[in-house]
């Protein structure tokens, strides 16, 4: 059964984990470089237009945005990285506060992680895969704008990606997606609900 993501309501902005919501339940993190795609996502799997759009207003960029979905359970939309025009001071910020999350969020059942079809596994993006494995977080990867390839390309993207996971972090999966022809919704709607529905 999944979980009806349409109900995603706007909980909080914070500057930092240690100023997250109570750490109980369940939740789901959604990290990826700028302009991969993730508000975009965001909004197509909760099927409301603008539910990111908070997160996107000047000065919660930076943030991580909270969105309850039922009972205790939450999805988490965590700063954009890989942003060339922003400082290095800012972006050892970022890797701090993501690394942080990562390690003390206790209800984190697994992060999603984003990367445009055309340019996956930057270095940054290997990198929070190798934290993920690190800490024991399962990680579900969507390659976005896969509306941008053709099929065939498409499809050897996907197996590019796939053939290079077990050497990044041994519980990745990947899977084609697009906000804008919402291919691949229901695969994504079915990892987030099975990580989020068994917690206690
Ligand atoms: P974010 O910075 O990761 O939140 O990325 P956005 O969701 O704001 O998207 C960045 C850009 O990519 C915007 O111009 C979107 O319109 C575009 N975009 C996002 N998803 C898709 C998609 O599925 N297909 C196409 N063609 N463009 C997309």
């Amino acid at each position: 059964m999944l979980l009806n993501f349409r109900q995603a309501e706007f909980l909080t902005s914070v500057p930092r984990a240690s100023l997250a919501p109570p750490d109980e339940g369940a939740e789901v993190a959604f990290a990826g470089r700028s302009n991969a795609g993730k508000s975009s996502a965001l909004n197509a799997i909760t099927g409301q237009r603008a539910l990111a759009r908070t997160s996107k207003t000047p000065g919660r960029t930076q943030q991580i945005n909270f969105f309850a979905v039922g009972e205790n359970m939450r999805l988490v939309d965590l700063p954009g990285y890989g942003y060339a025009k922003v400082p290095q001071a800012m972006k050892n910020t970022w890797q701090r506060n993501l690394s942080e999350y990562l390690h003390v969020r206790r209800s984190l059942r697994g992060l999603i992680l984003l990367m445009d079809c055309r340019h996956p596994l930057t270095d940054y993006d290997r990198e929070v895969l190798l934290w993920c494995a690190d800490v024991g977080l399962p990680v579900h990867i969507l390659l976005t704008k896969a509306d941008k390839l053709k099929r065939g390309a498409a499809a050897n993207t996907l197996l590019a990606v796939r053939k290079h996971l077990p050497e990044l972090h041994s519980e990745a999966s990947v899977q084609l997606f697009s906000a804008l022809k919402k291919t691949g919704m229901d695969e994504a709607r079915q990892v987030l609900s099975g990580w989020l529905k068994h917690h206690g």
